[in-house]
């Protein structure tokens, strides 16, 4: 008796907990959406639903201001379910989604039946481009929800003359913004005069442009606006880079990061996820000669309290932390974040670049992304109500296909993440050289064992992305360079594409590189001299395998390969800084273009 009433005990506590969680569970939900819901591979609901949904289903009318990428859809969708709950045999229409465009409208149906897939309400899709015919006969069969565009309703009310909106009680404007923008607006006007007045109405917009919010005062019945605190979460200052690339990788970009993208006054704090990794760094960039401070959970007070006085008095400019640790640190004003292991919860990601772009000052979070990763970045963009883009691939620049680059660069204007490659050809040129000093050290031999077997262990207890994100990020086209690394695009990879015909028969004794780290060399720069090296001793290994490849490709004459002038670029994009004044150079036909 005591251990069942223990149990019925523990079971209502964690029903309290699920129903002020704010989660899916405590909608109230009847089992076929809420099966619905869950089938489709949603854990927790994204802020826009979060603020939403309960407001919906209290039967308000609702003005939402969410963008495409925020989850808005669900947000209508789920509620609308819920309420129709299930197929009136006898009735009529009872929903109206109304969409600026065929393809949006396509994808609300196939939402609308993914969540309602354990309902047997019925959707028609009255769209432009589909024959008038097929959308007669799909009306005929007594649909309980209409997907539309706004002319070929309007087209369909002219032409049946017992068509009627007068039994819609849930209409709703999804992407309203864009309705008005296309010229609609005329059409729906017309559209809500067919609608009776004891309907809820609700626009989602990504603006409230003055002519919407005239048309929301018109149509809808005192309306709650819902808007989204986007900037608190996030500075606008702050300025967000997501990297893809192997976790082997890791150790490559981030000393490429350090020594050619960051400048050598700013202070980076480096995220990690076990105190081997931070350990494993430390080393690595100490036989870097970059002294860098740690903070890790058990670590002895007194060398805690050291190493993040140096960070703070600037004697050092990096700091690598895991997640513990970095709670009690403060830290005044910090210029960059490296998210070296992605983090698995928004919450945490947030938490940890608030450190930077503080007290009205710029900053920027780079986070490295791995294909295991993909998943919770796209939770990560949900939850920031941020649209995510791949990085165009080289072949799309090179085309210039839909004018990519200016698209490209008006989406990161208009605040949208662009997620992109490390360029490869930097990955290799210093995965040598870590490779090398790695072998050299017993010591980072062994940590990086002991590094490999605590990211296992650490991946295993990290808590799972949603399926939906998992699902998605299997379908994500394949990526093109970041675009921070727009001038190597540019002026290498993209040149060394267009021109690796021409330059396959022509190949000077030295890279520039090997010039250029000679040069270096002699001046004393830190660095460069060491990846020179490297680059000498791989010649030395590779020098006749390449030849023999080059003379077999080689079906353009010398000449015109040698009075192409440029064969030579910058690979890195090159703010050239502090740690290698000439920056990194490599010929453009050597290199490039190995790509993942
Ligand atoms: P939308 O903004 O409606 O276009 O949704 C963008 C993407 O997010 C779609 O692929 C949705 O299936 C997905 N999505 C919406 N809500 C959630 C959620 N709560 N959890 C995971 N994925 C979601």
């Amino acid at each position: 008796m005591l251990v069942s009433s223990k149990a019925e005990l523990k079971r209502r506590e964690k029903q309290k907990k699920k129903a002020k969680s704010g989660g899916f569970e405590s909608l109230g939900l009847s089992p076929n959406v809420y099966n619905g819901v869950k089938r489709k591979g949603y854990r927790v609901p994204t802020p826009i639903q979060r603020k939403t949904m309960p407001l919906i289903l209290s039967g308000v009318d609702v003005v939402a201001m969410a963008r495409t990428g925020s989850g808005k859809t669900a947000a209508f969708l789920v509620p609308m379910l819920e309420k129709l709950k299930q197929h009136l045999p006898q009735g009529a229409v009872r929903a109206l989604i109304l969409s600026p465009t065929r393809d949006l409208a396509l994808q609300t149906l196939k939402f609308t039946k993914e969540l309602g897939r354990f309902t047997d309400l019925r959707t028609s899709l009255l769209v432009g481009g589909d024959r008038m015919e097929s959308q007669f006969e799909e009306l005929s069969q007594n649909p309980d929800i209409i997907i539309a565009t706004p002319g070929r309703l309007m087209h369909h009310l002219t032409e049946v003359d017992d068509m009627s909106l007068r039994t819609v009680e849930y209409v709703v404007f999804d992407e309203a913004d864009s309705l008005f923008g296309m010229g609609f607006a005329e059409q729906l006007h017309k559209i809500l005069t067919q609608l009776s007045e004891n309907r809820q109405t609700l626009l989602f917009s990504a603006t409230l442009p003055s002519a919407l919010a005239e048309f929301a005062k018109a149509g809808l019945r005192d309306p709650q606006l819902v808007r989204l605190d986007v900037d608190t979460k996030i500075s606008p200052d702050l300025k967000l880079t997501f990297f893809t690339l192997r976790q082997e990788e890791k150790f490559a970009a981030v000393l490429y990061l350090v020594r050619e993208q960051i400048g050598s006054d700013e202070q980076t704090l480096i995220f990690v996820s076990t105190k081997h990794h931070v350990e494993f760094l430390n080393t690595l960039f100490r036989e870097e000669s970059i002294e860098p401070s740690v903070c890790y959970g058990d670590m002895d007070q007194d060398a805690r309290k050291i190493h993040i006085s140096r960070f703070r008095s600037r004697k050092t400019m990096l700091l690598i932390v895991t997640d513990v640790a970095a709670r009690g640190i403060d830290i005044p004003l910090l210029d960059n974040v490296i998210n070296w292991d992605f983090p698995p919860k928004p919450k945490i990601f947030v938490h940890r670049v608030g450190r930077a772009a503080r007290a009205g000052r710029t900053g920027r979070a780079y986070s490295f992304v791995t294909s295991e990763d993909m998943p919770y970045l796209l939770d990560l963009h949900l939850f920031l109500s941020k649209p995510i883009r791949a990085a165009p691939t080289e072949e799309e620049v090179l085309n210039d296909k839909d004018g990519v680059m200016s698209k490209i660069d008006q989406a990161i204007a208009n605040g949208e993440t662009v997620y992109g490659r490390f360029p490869q050809t930097a990955i290799d040129l210093v995965s040598d050289r870590v490779r090398e000093i790695i072998s050299s050290s017993a010591e980072l031999t062994s940590l990086q064992r002991t590094c490999t077997n605590a990211f296992r262990l650490y991946s295993k207890t990290k808590p799972l992305p949603s399926k939906e994100s998992i699902k998605r990020s299997k379908d994500l086209p394949r990526e093109g360079l970041h675009p921070t690394f727009k001038n190597v695009l540019e002026g290498g990879e993209l040149m060394a594409l267009a021109f690796s015909e021409r330059l396959k028969a022509f190949r000077p004794k030295q890279t520039i590189l090997e010039a250029e780290g000679e040069a270096a060399k002699s001046k004393n720069v830190q660095g460069l001299g060491q990846w020179v090296d490297v680059m000498k001793k791989k010649r030395a290994v590779h020098e006749e395998i390449i030849n023999l490849v080059h003379q077999k490709r080689s079906t353009k004459p010398l000449e015109e390969a040698k009075s192409f002038k440029d064969e030579e670029y910058y690979i890195s994009s090159i703010p050239t800084n502090h740690h290698t004044e000439s920056g990194l150079l490599v010929r453009a036909n050597e290199g490039f273009g190995s790509n993942r």
